[in-house]
Order: structure tokens, then C-alpha cells, then sequence
């Protein structure tokens, strides 16, 4: 039985957090038992998995729970599929890298993405062109309110941009628990993003594009070991076509990226750099010198100095572009 303790809750921001009754779950049967526990409780269950998409308050009240169950194996499927069964509780980076090795393609381009395996479905993690949804086979959760396990197919995920069914209508109602992914030992390279393709020889190795991907994002993103921040702050706003056509009328070099459906994304990095705030800094916090879209914390700030940061860029950004940006990271507490 695990034993619900108060803990310092650390976080990639480096805010202040202390959990009043933090649990770490090692097994399934310990999962279960934290949530009949937290279901006796009258504060909301938090579930953190690494904590590097959340924005904590000094003080967590009722359980928090953390899954800690870190295994993962693998079954051929076909001479080229494999699949890949993967706790909760393991360190996604961890889990690519391992896939990596065996010359496995699929999550090459999803390196040292920070976090653990449980919370990649919940924003469908994405990088450099692509996401968890095009590897997911299926995602095996627990429901908070009766300790029942059930299986959800890609299809039932309902996953988008950032986004999924765990987001929303399940959205703290289930805990995840494993992630099957489906990957292959035929070459799938994906190097349309960014200037991966000059990284690698051609045709190109799977090892090489993950090597470029770690180069690349060390390269342009702070390690929130040196520097809190929670990756990108805002996500990338989504347009209909008709504005985003206006826009670029006045500014020509926008990045801009048509979708399927008609609609235009852009780089909310590009319109946050636009109003001048890259690399300026508010006290405790900035915006990061390299990269406008992730803010940073210098330290000794609290959560609400960083929300009045970014309500302002935000307000900013919508009265320059009339583009309303919305924020990545999760308020928890
Ligand atoms: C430097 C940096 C770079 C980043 N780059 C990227 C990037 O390229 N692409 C990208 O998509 N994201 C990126 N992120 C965001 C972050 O890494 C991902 O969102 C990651 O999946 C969060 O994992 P976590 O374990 O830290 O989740 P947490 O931050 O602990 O939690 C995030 C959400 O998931 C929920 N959750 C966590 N575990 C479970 C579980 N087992 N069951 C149910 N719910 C759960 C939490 O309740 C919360 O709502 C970056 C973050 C940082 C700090």
C-alpha cells in the first residue's frame, strides 16, 4: 500500500509547490488504491506524471498521485511492425531512445521531448512534424471514480493539435497507465520540419534524425534544469483562411502553415517576437532569448507574476494580430 506523505513537488518551471498528499504508485493495485482514497477526499485528485507541462499553485490539497510503474516490452506483430507496450511511469526520452537503438522508426522525431510516457496521449506530444497519434495503437487508463481499467483505440482518443479526449470530456477522470505504440523497421524518415534534412545523410539512419532532433532542440531550447520554463507557453493558434490571408497581406513573411481542413496555423513564437518580447525579462521571469515562445524563470518568482507575464503578451499579441493565443502548460491547484 502506498503511504500519501506531504512532498516538495518538483516542476520544470521551478515554481514553489508543496503537495500536501503526494503519492507515488508503483503498481497497478497502488494506482487503484490512491484513487479510493482520493475519492474519500473532498479536494480535487491531481495526477502529475513529470511535471514539465504544468503550472503548480505553492499548495496542492488532497492526493496527488504520481505513476510510477516503469516498465515496457515489446511484440513483433508482422516482420515489420513491432509493437510497443510502455508504462506510465517511464521517461519518454528514455523510451525513444531505447526504440532508437533497436533501429525502430516512429518516435525518432519525438526526442527529448521532457515528461513521462502517461501524459504524452493527453496533449497528443508533437515535434518536428510529428505526433503521438501517428504511432498510437491504443491507450490502457484506470477511471478516478471506480478503479476500472479500460483500453481506448487511437480512434477513441479523438486526438488533434496538443489535444485529445484526456484533455477534455475525460479530462481528470482517468488515469493513464500504459501506452501501446505501433512502430516499424521500414524507414519512415520525416525531415520536412525545420533543417533536419541537413542534418542527416541520405538515405538516412533512424539514429542520425534522433542525434539532429537532440542537437536541434539543445540548441534552441533551454534545459529546464539550467533554466525553469515548461516548453512552449502558448500553442500554435489556428486561423480561418480568410484572416490569415488578411494578415499576411500586411506582413508578408509570416510563417504560415495551410491545414487539411482549410484553415491556417501559425507560429505563435513568430507573432510573440513580433511585438518585441523576445529575450526581455520582468523580474523573475522572460521570455527566452532564443525562443519567444517559451517563458523562463529566473527564480524566486511565483505562479502569479508568470500568468500577469503571460496575460500580457497574450493581450498583446491579440491586440497586434487580433490572434487570441492559448496557454500550453496546465494550472494545477
Ligand atoms: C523544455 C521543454 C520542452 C518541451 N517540448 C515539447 C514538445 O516538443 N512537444 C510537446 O508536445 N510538448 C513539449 N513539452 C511539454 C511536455 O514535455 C509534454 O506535455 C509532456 O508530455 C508532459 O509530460 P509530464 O509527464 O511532465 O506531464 P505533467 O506535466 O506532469 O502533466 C501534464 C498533464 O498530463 C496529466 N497527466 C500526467 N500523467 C498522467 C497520467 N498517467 N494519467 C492521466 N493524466 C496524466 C496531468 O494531470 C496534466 O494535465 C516540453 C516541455 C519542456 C519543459
Amino acid at each position: 500500500m502506498a503511504l500519501a506523505k506531504a512532498a516538495t513537488l518538483d516542476n520544470t518551471l521551478g515554481l514553489p509547490c508543496r503537495a500536501e498528499r503526494f503519492i507515488v504508485a508503483t503498481s497497478h493495485d497502488e494506482i487503484r488504491n490512491a484513487l479510493a482514497m482520493a475519492a474519500n477526499d473532498t479536494a480535487p485528485l491531481n495526477i502529475v506524471g513529470g511535471a514539465s507541462n504544468l503550472i503548480l499553485a505553492p499548495r496542492l490539497s488532497g492526493v496527488t498521485l504520481q505513476v510510477a510503474c516503469d516498465d515496457w516490452w515489446w511484440e513483433e506483430s508482422d516482420d515489420q511492425t513491432i509493437l510497443v507496450y510502455a508504462q506510465a511511469g517511464l521517461v519518454w526520452h528514455d523510451l525513444v531512445e531505447a526504440c532508437v537503438e533497436r533501429g525502430w522508426w516512429g518516435i525518432e522525431n519525438l526526442a527529448l521531448i521532457p515528461g513521462h510516457v502517461g501524459a504524452a496521449p493527453i496533449q497528443n506530444i508533437g515535434a518536428y512534424g510529428v505526433e503521438l497519434a501517428d504511432v498510437l495503437d491504443s491507450v490502457h487508463v484506470m477511471y478516478c471514480d471506480d478503479g476500472r481499467d479500460a483500453v481506448f483505440s487511437r480512434d477513441d482518443c479523438e486526438f488533434a493539435y496538443r489535444d485529445s479526449i484526456f484533455k477534455r470530456a475525460l479530462a481528470g477522470r482517468v488515469v493513464v497507465t500504459q501506452v501501446v505504440l505501433r512502430l516499424s523497421r521500414s524507414p519512415s524518415p520525416r525531415l520536412g520540419y525545420g533543417d533536419l534534412a541537413k542534418r542527416v545523410s541520405v538515405p538516412p539512419k533512424v539514429q542520425e534524425i534522433f542525434d539532429a532532433v537532440c542537437a536541434t532542440r539543445r540548441e534552441k531550447l533551454p534545459d529546464p534544469a539550467v533554466l525553469g520554463n515548461a516548453g512552449s507557453f502558448f500553442t500554435n493558434p489556428v486561423l480561418e483562411a480568410t484572416h490569415a490571408e488578411r494578415l499576411l497581406r500586411e506582413y508578408p513573411a509570416m510563417p504560415h502553415f495551410p491545414q487539411l481542413d482549410g484553415s491556417v496555423k501559425l507560429a505563435a513564437g513568430w507573432l510573440i517576437e513580433r511585438c518585441g518580447f523576445k529575450g526581455m525579462r520582468w523580474g523573475a521571469f522572460g521570455v527566452h532569448e532564443r525562443q519567444a515562445l517559451v517563458l523562463v524563470h529566473f527564480g524566486g518568482g511565483d505562479r502569479q507574476e508568470l500568468l500577469v507575464l503571460a496575460d500580457h503578451i497574450r493581450d498583446t499579441v491579440h491586440q497586434v494580430f487580433e490572434v487570441m493565443l492559448e496557454r500550453e502548460p496546465r494550472l494545477m491547484g
